[in-house]
């Protein structure tokens, strides 16, 4: 794809390590590599978006203005439906600046268990921005339909996925290998977009 990526060099822009090692695997763009928002040290802005795709669109910007070469940035979370889609874009924020995500499940049990809403439906929503130093941008949007489980299972993945039980399944993420979860999840689903939307524009370079 050198037409869009003339230095053969994409920017992950996420500092997330459990979000990082699912990009690393799932995005296996020919002839690019893929350089490391953290490693590079790039300021994460603020989010101060409204939703997924709004906060996707900040941080991808961002990047790519810091590093000027194109930036591939993730906004996600779990929405729940009896919450009023809570904890939504505030996701990681539930779990506190101590990645306290055995706190942040108890808190939507404790939520839900108060409006004897149980058991309760959820999605995963995963919003991706590529964006290109031309100001070029593409944003897809990948969601997983599923039910949550009290207590949570499972020590894989991260964050929330020892609660989630995708539909058509018996176990949670959490309880899935990664390639499971891979041919799942919402990050897989908006990235197999993101993969079809690259070769229009590909193709119209
Ligand atoms: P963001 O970095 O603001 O997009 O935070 C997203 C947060 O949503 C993460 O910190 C996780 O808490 C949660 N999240 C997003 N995707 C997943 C997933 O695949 N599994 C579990 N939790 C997720």
């Amino acid at each position: 794809m050198p037409g869009l990526f003339p230095e053969q060099k994409l920017v992950l822009a996420s500092h997330n390590a459990g979000k990082r090692r699912e990009f690393e695997k799932l995005l296996a763009l020919p002839g690019i590599s893929l350089l490391d928002a953290a490693a590079l040290s790039l300021p994460e802005p603020a989010e101060t978006g409204t939703s997924f795709s709004e906060n996707a669109r900040i941080k991808a910007r961002a990047a790519c203005r810091a590093a000027r070469l194109p930036a591939l940035a993730d906004d996600s979370g779990l929405c729940v439906a009896a919450l009023d889609g809570a904890p939504g874009i505030h996701s990681a924020r539930w779990a506190g600046p101590e990645k306290n995500f055995a706190g942040a499940m108890e808190k939507i049990r404790r939520l839900l268990a108060g409006k004897n809403r149980m058991p309760a439906r959820a999605a995963f929503v995963a919003a991706l921005c590529l964006a290109f130093p031309d100001d070029k941008m593409i944003a897809v949007e990948g969601r997983v339909e599923g039910s949550l489980v009290f207590p949570p299972r499972g020590a894989n993945g991260f964050g929330y996925d020892p609660l989630f039980v995708p539909d058509g399944h018996g176990r949670t993420f959490g309880e899935m290998t990664a390639e499971e979860k891979a041919a799942l999840s919402h990050r897989a689903r908006a990235l197999a977009l993101l993969r079809k939307e690259l070769e229009k524009a590909e193709s119209e370079e």
